[in-house]
């Protein structure tokens, strides 16, 4: 599988199934120069994502559970990235 596919592949299941099953947690994806990406720019930026040349910020390498930082952001549209455990 190519890195460009990888990277889409994890970026429409996080646009499709935002949610990690069965736990219901909320999930965003991280790219492999450590940014975090929220569902929302997954979809919007997904011919970025789709067309990465691998370390422009648009690889895709993983999906993660936010488990209780409140002062996580995506790094691109800056909204918070809900956080599976509420903010105390
Ligand atoms: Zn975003």
């Amino acid at each position: 599988m190519t890195t460009q596919s990888r990277s889409l592949r994890l970026a429409d299941t996080l646009s499709r199934a935002p949610f990690a099953w069965p736990s219901g947690y909320p999930l965003h994806a991280i790219t492999s120069d450590g940014a975090c990406l929220c569902r929302h720019c997954c979809a919007s930026e997904r011919l970025c994502i789709a067309t990465t040349t691998g370390s422009d910020g648009w690889n895709v390498i993983a999906l993660a559970v936010n488990w209780e930082d409140p002062e996580l952001f995506c790094d691109h549209c800056s909204d918070r990235i809900e956080s599976a455990y509420a903010e105390a």
